[in-house]
């Protein structure tokens, strides 16, 4: 049996776009960051899928007035979508929140918990360097070992240095994982 496929999940924004590529099969985060959306667009057209499916969170209709921002994230939404030639699906928020939380009213909090939790809770997001040798492994003047290893007294979280974005991206990326696809009509597995 062929494991998953990876999943290249983004959140797209006005001006800069948070991406997180996970790698179902060992459950682990293979990357993430936030860009630019023009070095996002070049990126996405360059790279080689790997096989990976590319699924993007789409803006739904919220029933209020929106503004420039909205419009835009929808622009450069359709120019990723365009610029994947491999697989690829798109989510909305609440199928997000569905998969995740099965509430499709949950909010940011309740899912983040939940993706805390999904990577060893609490744990997941802490980091300690050793008080001792500040990371350096090496102690005093004289430089000696500091004993402790390898200069960490936790050791970095799977999801130490996500930021707001990127949990969006990483909720999309095990919502996909999960099971969750695209009701929206002539959108899916291509
Ligand atoms: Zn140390």
């Amino acid at each position: 049996m062929t494991p998953p496929p990876n999943i290249f999940a983004i959140d797209p924004g006005c001006t800069e776009t948070a991406w997180l590529e996970y790698e179902p099969a060992a459950a682990r985060i293979v990357g993430f960051g936030k860009i630019p959306n023009p070095e996002m667009l070049r990126a996405l057209g360059e790279r080689q899928t790997g096989g990976a499916v590319m699924v993007i969170e789409s803006v739904a209709c919220y029933g209020m007035a929106v503004g420039w921002e909205v419009f835009e994230t929808v622009f450069w939404s359709g120019q990723f979508w365009h610029a994947w030639y491999g697989a690829k699906d798109r989510l909305y928020r609440k199928d997000v929140k569905l998969s995740i939380c099965k509430d499709s009213r949950a909010n940011d909090t309740a899912i983040r918990r939940a993706l805390m939790d999904r990577f060893g809770g609490d744990r997941s997001v802490k980091s300690q360097q050793c008080p001792t040798c500040k990371g350096t492994r090496l102690r005093g003047k004289a430089k000696t070992p500091c004993g402790c290893g390898d200069g960490w007294k936790i050791k970095p979280g799977p999801l130490v240095g996500i930021t707001r974005d990127v949990w969006a991206a990483l909720g999309v990326a095990c919502a996909y994982a999960d099971g969750a696809r695209s009701r929206i009509k002539g959108v899916g597995a291509e």
